[in-house]
């Protein structure tokens, strides 16, 4: 089998994953700017690392996941010049800072759960290590690959690429193109070259969120923050630094820039990015009225919706494509996703009941290859940089033999105890413990099990009234009564 390969954003191909100390594993992530519920293109990107965080478990690794909050520094626009993201709500609401970042974290940690998303190892916060960010100020001006302007520190990019840096590599752009489309801005001429970025921003007086440095009072930029808080906890060199695509310029090339200009070498080994979403073909923006929170889609409260969909809905959807490939959203396709993976709740609760049984029938070589054949493929495909799109249609082979099986339309005799085991434990972990899938809405089982016993007495005694009433009991929870030959159950409604 094909050992592990990451598509790599830095080299634009994808590489055999060798981490720096097997079996550990450091990784880190963006983790969202605290001043807003986080919307659904950010939660892709969560998924997306939170699936590379179980495989790479999965198969053995002992991973450090960091994804960090940024609680200051973020300035509207996302360059050098304007109001922080969170101090301007704060102002806005005439709150703390801190309470808009303690209520959009809260939000965020709930949003992740509702998605079944592992919390990191480690949640660093941008305003716990404002001393690990002025060491690192002060050890960039001290290699002159830093200037003091104004209060204000900014990165160096002449000096950098003189010296050997090549700001531009991880995005492919070319430095003499991005000096042309920089216009000059308000501000701009504290810089020496328009290109340079603030490690370092003094605080204007209406700036609320201020530390006191050697500069005079300012806070830490964006891109340092990242920089700090990922080589405290994975060392100056890691693994692989995960992100949306949107953050490949210019943070994560200052990243590059700054981890390198602190110790001469590249801080991260393996650079990822998921893409973006789409809605009907367009891109996702607040401004068009089509981008999505979470509470919109498990409420069915947007415009473009016809219904409510689960968080599980929603993962399954979004691990059906490739995290490279821009993923469109639209209501036809959000129903498709959730009889696809209802399909596969229904499989996984069933399995789950299952045990081997000796029968009559005589093995079959050619199932048996197929069942093995389709869990070979599942880790083939997410050993090709995480292809879970292709790793899904595997599941759907192993369900075609779960649901013969459960219908009594083939014994488990037939596989033969190991490869029914197989099966079993494949189809459960691959999907529970690798793509992080649970059954949603089985709080009420013994309630289920107990409806469906006096459903057995009623339609025995034809009372079919009754019987109809227990039916839409389960119809109005999205459950449906099977009524089979061989027994009656109860399953989610595909
Ligand atoms: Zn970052």
């Amino acid at each position: 089998m094909q050992p592990l390969h990451l598509y790599n954003t830095l080299s634009r191909k994808k590489e055999l994953f060798e981490p720096l100390n097997a079996p550990y594993v450091g990784m880190y992530v963006c983790g969202p700017t605290v001043y807003n519920y986080v919307h659904l293109g950010n939660v892709r990107t969560f998924l997306t690392f939170d699936t590379l965080y179980r495989y790479l478990t999965f198969i053995g690794y002992k991973v450090r996941y960091v994804r960090n909050l940024t609680d200051v520094g973020h300035l509207v626009g996302d360059g050098d010049e304007g109001e922080d993201k969170i101090g301007r709500m704060a102002k806005l609401e005439k709150v703390e800072p801190m309470e808009i970042v303690q209520r959009f974290t809260n939000d965020f940690h709930t949003v992740m759960a509702q998605f079944n998303t592992f919390p990191p190892s480690i949640e660093p916060t941008a305003t716990g290590h404002m001393v690990e960010q002025i060491e690192a100020v002060q050890a960039l001006l001290s290699k002159e690959l830093a200037y003091e302007s104004n209060g204000s520190v900014y990165f160096d990019i002449e000096t950098y690429n003189q010296r050997g840096g090549n700001y531009g590599k991880l995005s492919g752009r070319i430095l003499e193109d991005l000096l042309n489309d920089t216009r000059e801005l308000d501000g701009q001429s504290e810089k020496r070259n328009p290109l340079d970025f603030a490690i370092w921003k003094r605080a204007a007086p209406e700036h609320i969120m201020r530390w006191n440095s050697p500069w005079g009072e300012g806070f830490p930029g964006w891109h340092l923050e990242c920089t700090c808080m990922s080589t405290k906890y994975l060392g100056k060199q890691f693994d692989i630094h995960g992100g949306g695509m949107d953050l490949k310029f210019p943070h994560h090339e200052c990243e590059i820039a700054q981890g390198d200009g602190l110790t001469g070498h590249d801080p991260v080994r393996y650079w990822m990015h998921s893409n973006m979403l789409t809605v009907n073909g367009q891109k996702m923006s607040k401004s068009l009225g089509n981008s999505f929170l979470p509470s919109e889609l498990f409420a069915g409260s947007h415009y473009l919706l016809e219904q409510a969909y689960s968080p599980m809905t929603v993962r399954f959807f979004m691990l059906q494509s490739h995290y490279r490939s821009t993923l469109d959203f639209s209501n036809d396709a959000l129903k498709a996703a959730q009889k696809g993976y209802r399909r596969l709740a229904n499989g996984l609760r069933v399995i789950k009941s299952m045990s081997y049984k000796a029968g009559e029938g005589n093995e079959d070589e050619t199932k048996q290859q197929d069942i093995r054949q389709a869990i070979q493929q599942f880790y083939e495909a997410m050993n090709d940089d995480l292809n879970t799109a292709v790793g899904i249609a595997q599941l759907f082979t192993l369900l075609k033999y779960i649901n013969m099986l459960y219908l009594n339309q083939l014994q488990a005799s037939v596989l033969g105890e190991e490869v029914f085991n197989l099966l079993k434990e494949s189809f459960i972990t691959f999907m529970q413990d690798v793509l992080g899938l649970k059954e949603e809405g089985t709080d009420n089982q013994p309630i289920l099990e107990g409806l469906l016993t006096l459903y057995r007495e009623y339609k025995d005694q034809r009372q079919y009234d009754k019987v109809d009433q227990i039916r839409s009991y389960f119809k109005a929870q999205g459950l449906a009564i099977k009524d089979m030959k061989h027994q009656i159950d109860w399953a989610y409604e595909e």
